[in-house]
């Protein structure tokens, strides 16, 4: 066994809950917690006074493919900046998919989520077979841990499509379908059971007119649609019914919120506080790189304060479940929260030093709300990754 190293004199956010435990060490060997506590004469110490100890992000969701593509398609709704095959995003990907420079873009997305504080990735990744090779190549060596969430070729059905998809599976960590209609019939019930250790998610309710249109032709929105399979996790969910919130929640689903995206396409906002009355488990999500910074300090900040805009309440959100929702909860979702999402022993010791002394943190006086509503990549002053500094 390797020796023991002591980060002390932080304030550590402990286990899920996210407690504040000032005065004991983090104690790690091997890269991984042994414990909180008093640290053991002889261990190596590292002194981390005046940092806050938080585990390190996990987003759920986002496009790093289109890293390249920034503020591209500001101004226009959905369809038209992102939709296959005539969106924008489509056809810049068109034009950079297989070439070396797609490569040192998606590269450069990643290291920047990792400068922002974050430890693992759902990459919801276009381009089948060939677009999850690329992502795993862009990734190569760095201390981010991707999931790769691929995509089947829409039009296809039977046989073809289940050849292609198990093709992907042999390689990707899941499949992220773009939409419920871009499910041939059966599809993804079938694939789960064949293989059930893959993640499977999709996007969902995210555009009104789609889920009117889902709602007028089926009688159910496109989660309740969706539900029937049991995916890990949905996305978005903006138009999604209180009463198909529920139904998630009661088949253990997940959501996965990205208000920033949802605000700037003008797609409406998703109701966390409604999330939470119904029982919907949710991570947070930057989506695609292209109109959002993929920052989760951000999309914490957003998705606390437009739900308390929205409510017309102070109260209709709770700043720790927003900070789950960027870590434990987005580890639950993507299935790494044996390692991530929480410092608590057994799991890695992979978490962020956030130097409280820095003039924005300075005078804070409750560390999650000045997490979730007032801190930015630059507080933080170091990140490690399974015990070893990677940031800073
Ligand atoms: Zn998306």
């Amino acid at each position: 066994m390797g020796d023991l190293t002591c980060f002390n004199g932080a304030v550590i956010l402990a286990g899920d809950n996210l407690d504040a435990v000032r005065g004991k060490a983090l104690i790690i060997q091997e890269g991984r917690i042994v414990e909180i506590g008093d640290a053991p004469a002889g261990a190596r110490l590292v002194d981390l006074s005046g940092m806050l100890l938080c585990p390190a992000f996990v987003n759920a969701h986002t496009h790093v493919g289109d890293t390249g593509a920034k503020e591209l398609g500001i101004g226009l709704p959905l369809t038209r900046a992102v939709d296959p095959p005539e969106g924008l995003k489509h056809v810049f990907l068109q034009k950079v998919t297989g070439t070396e420079s797609h490569l040192a873009m998606m590269r450069h997305g990643l290291g920047e989520m990792q400068r922002n504080g974050t430890a693992a990735v759902a990459d919801f990744r276009e381009g089948g077979l060939a677009g999850v090779r690329a992502l795993r190549k862009a990734a190569e060596g760095m201390p981010i841990r991707v999931v790769a969430l691929g995509r089947i070729s829409e039009g296809g059905s039977g046989e073809a499509a289940y050849g292609e998809a198990c093709a992907l599976l042999e390689e990707a960590d899941g499949i992220g379908f773009r939409d419920v209609e871009a499910i041939p019939e059966g599809l993804a019930a079938r694939l789960k059971r064949a293989c059930p250790s893959k993640i499977f998610a999709a996007h969902a309710g995210e555009d009104l007119t789609c889920e009117r249109r889902s709602q007028a032709v089926t009688g159910k929105g496109q989660a309740g649609r969706l539900a029937d399979w049991g995916p890990d996790f949905l996305v978005h969910l903006v138009h999604t019914s209180a009463r198909e919130l529920k139904v998630l929640a009661e088949h253990g689903i997940r959501g996965v919120a990205c208000p920033r995206s949802n605000g700037v396409l003008g797609d409406g906002l998703p109701r966390l506080a409604g999330w939470v009355q119904q029982g919907l488990r949710f991570g947070l999500g930057t989506d695609n790189v292209m109109f959002n910074s993929p920052d989760l300090f951000r999309e914490m900040d957003y998705a606390s304060r437009m739900t308390r805009g929205v409510e017309g309440d102070s109260t209709a959100i709770d700043s720790r479940l927003i900070l789950q929702a960027a870590t434990i909860e987005g580890a639950r979702a993507l299935r790494l929260d044996a390692d991530l999402g929480s410092l608590a022993p057994g799991k890695e010791a992979t978490f962020l030093a956030i130097d409280l002394n820095r003039p924005n943190l300075t005078y804070q006086q409750d560390v999650i709300s000045a997490l979730v509503h007032r801190a930015s990549p630059a507080d933080i002053a170091s990140m490690y990754v399974r015990g070893e500094r990677v940031n800073g």
